[in-house]
């Protein structure tokens, strides 16, 4: 089955709504303050109450994690995402389970990061609890999950049956693409890169920037 993919952009951001049985699974939520922008696409694509399968969260950041909570009760669905970054979403702690100073931390998004503080945020337990190789199939996606740690430690990729992967923030392609701009464990990263390097992937997904293909990527731009 080839999953018909809408890539919603807020921001900056990128969430992607993915056809399943029955349905959709969404792969990442948005900033609170896109709420609106993302209310409207997932209305456009046919997205109602009781279509949505499941929210499937790469890693627990502000930035993906910010509409979990709103669509869990908006769409009556579940929330699923790895058990160590669980407690960052639980707490609205966002250097939970993160070094004291990451391995990489891109100068350029440091200034940028000056400037952006975090918004409100309705924190929230998931509801299902991801591990590395977890089928979601129960919940009409024909994907694998994959612990990919390295810009967290809870962070994981979707690797569907078709070979798109949708990989978080383990890589971006914000400039060409590489390990992302922020890195808390770099020797994770390096392994999770090996690792991906060792599966079949076609397309990949980031959590910034447009699509690319594994053999673009570098460890470092
Ligand atoms: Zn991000």
């Amino acid at each position: 089955m080839t999953p018909v993919i809408r890539i919603i952009r807020l921001g900056g951001v990128n969430c992607y709504l993915v056809a399943a049985v029955d349905g959709f699974v969404l792969i990442d939520s948005g900033t609170p303050e896109k709420r609106k922008a993302l209310d409207a696409e997932l209305e456009d694509a046919g997205c109602r109450p009781g279509t949505l399968q499941l929210i499937v969260l790469t890693h627990g950041d502000y930035d993906h994690a910010g509409n979990a909570a709103y669509l869990r009760h908006k769409y009556d669905t579940k929330i699923a995402m790895h058990p160590l970054d669980a407690g960052r979403v639980e707490r609205a702690d966002w250097s939970w389970n993160l070094k004291p100073k990451p391995d990489k931390f891109e100068f350029l998004f440091r200034i940028v990061a000056l400037f952006i503080r975090p918004g409100e945020f309705d924190t929230f337990q998931p509801d299902v609890i991801l591990e590395d190789q977890q089928s979601l199939t129960d919940y009409g996606l024909e994907a694998t999950v994959l612990h990919l740690p390295g810009h967290t430690k809870g962070s994981i990729g979707i690797l569907t049956s078709d070979k798109a992967l949708f990989c978080g923030d383990l890589m971006d392609s914000m400039g060409r693409p590489s390990l992302e701009f922020f890195i808390d464990d770099m020797t994770a990263a390096t392994a999770s890169l090996t690792k991906l390097r060792s599966l079949e992937t076609d397309r990949i997904y980031p959590g910034h920037g447009k699509p690319f293909r594994l053999t673009h990527v570098t460890e470092n731009r």
